[in-house]
């Protein structure tokens, strides 16, 4: 049995230092907002090389509070890849501003900036590139689109915490970057959890205030704001876990590169695109290969004992949710081809190059079956 993620060995690997921290917190009874909380901020914040980290309760809300903190709102045109999880959009759509969904490139599966040229309008303030299955997005061209376009770049770095794109992290070059402390991401929490970094001071004070209720001291409320705060157990843990994120990405990596060059001999196959020479540029959240007559090799895998995922069967425009947004079926040409080929293999840490051969002695035993 191959499972697609093994949480349960990332915390035996270190269970006394997760539960030394968890007490801690238990002892001084911080559970809110406790220094554990401001710890973990300014830790993550100088790990990503930026002026502010504000931890709050998802990536979802990370999403959202940015788009608010940047003064979007009604009206104004968020430009989203079509390719991703649903929260990016649903953010924007909180935040009572409208996203606008662009074609992705077939080859990184990022937003495809000549296709986010034509969706530009007078009304498009911003753009989130999405830094999916971990890798960094060429976060130069988007800068340049976004001074030519005057938009504001907010990060979804939910899946690529430690990814780099030259010399800066993901996240690290927006007016605000977003991460999710969800279990199973590269860096996940005992439940759920979410951080903003921006390198504006007024951008986190303000967010700082919006997370808890808008008060600057108790009952004292300044702006409008809500309950989304990251618990004092989940940063607790998180700044334990920061410590590995780097070897546990290198990790990710490797796995990838042997998955790579085992599944370079299945003409069915293609691999994910990455530079195999640039470690820190895709830190594999999921390892994503494209595939022929993929409902039955799911069945055979799962047959054999290997779990996968899709990411994402449907892209967004298609979802009853998105529907208001007016596109039907063949809008995003290259999303809705990929999203019918795309598999996710089991991808963690811990997974070991005997079950990497045998995920792909499985795929390749499939294959030779039918064409047998
Ligand atoms: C996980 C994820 C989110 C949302 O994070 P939550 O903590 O689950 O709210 C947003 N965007 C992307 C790309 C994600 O993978």
């Amino acid at each position: 049995m191959i499972p697609f993620v093994d949480l349960k060995q990332q915390y035996t690997a270190n269970q006394a230092a997760y539960e030394q921290a968890m007490r801690e917190v238990c002892m001084d009874a911080s559970y809110i907002l406790g220094p554990q909380v401001a710890r973990f901020e300014q830790h993550f914040a100088e790990f990503l090389g930026v002026a502010h980290a504000i931890g709050v309760a998802s990536g979802s809300d990370a999403l959202r509070m940015s788009c608010q903190v940047l003064g979007l709102g009604p009206g104004d045109e968020v430009l989203i890849p079509v390719n991703t999880f649903i929260a990016t959009a649903s953010a924007v759509h909180e935040a009572s501003a409208t996203p606008v969904p662009v074609d992705i490139d077939a080859v990184t599966f990022h937003m495809d900036l000549n296709a986010a040229e034509q969706r530009v309008t007078e009304n498009t303030k911003a753009i989130i590139p999405v830094h999916l299955y971990g890798q960094a997005v060429d976060m130069s061209a988007v800068k340049a689109f976004a001074v030519r376009h005057r938009l504001l770049i907010i990060e979804d770095a939910c899946q690529a915490h430690g990814a780099k794109w030259e010399n800066a992290r993901a996240g690290a070059f927006g007016a605000a970057g977003c991460f999710s402390f969800y279990p199973v991401k590269n860096l996940g929490g005992f439940g759920d959890g979410g951080m903003i970094v921006t390198n504006q001071e007024a951008h986190a004070h303000r967010l700082r205030l919006m997370r808890n209720y808008g008060s600057v001291e108790k009952y004292v409320h300044e702006v409008s704001g809500t309950n989304s705060r990251l618990d004092s157990i989940q940063a607790a843990v998180l700044d334990v876990k920061l410590n590995s994120l780097d070897a546990w990405n290198q990790k990710r990596f490797q796995a990838a590169c042997r998955y790579s060059e085992l599944l370079a001999e299945v003409d069915e196959v293609t691999p994910p695109a990455f530079d195999a020479h640039r470690a820190a540029r895709h830190v594999f959240h999921l390892y994503v290969i494209q595939c022929e007559r993929r409902k039955e090799l799911v069945a055979w895998l799962t047959e054999q004992g290997t779990q996968t995922g899709i990411h994402y069967p449907v892209p967004i425009h298609l979802h009853p949710a998105y529907r208001h947004l007016g596109s039907g079926p063949g809008s995003y040409p290259v999303a809705e081809s990929q999203a019918k080929r795309i598999l996710s293999l089991p991808m963690f840490p811990e997974i070991t190059e005997e079950q990497i051969e045998t995920v792909v002695r499985a795929i390749k035993g499939f294959y030779a079956r039918r064409t047998a």
